[in-house]
């Protein structure tokens, strides 16, 4: 939950979290940037075989705190 005391700025701690690059059928996700947190950005990783986008936001990103709580 968003609060007053919430950090959400550039200089903000971020934290990552590492979604499917692809559904089910292979076809890739549009990545839109996080319109909660300034430092927002995203990097391709690898990982074995599958290709995943870690996703960065400040901690206190109300969009974050849902995509680690699923
Ligand atoms: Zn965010």
């Amino acid at each position: 939950m968003a609060t007053s005391e919430s950090n959400t700025t550039y200089s903000a701690p971020v934290g990552s979290v590492d979604l499917a690059a692809m559904n089910d059928e292979g076809e890739p996700y549009e990545i839109w940037p996080c319109g909660s947190c300034l430092p927002w950005h995203a990097e391709v990783v690898r990982a074995d075989e599958e290709v995943l986008v870690r996703e960065w936001h400040a901690v206190n990103c109300p969009e974050f705190q849902k995509l680690i709580k699923g």
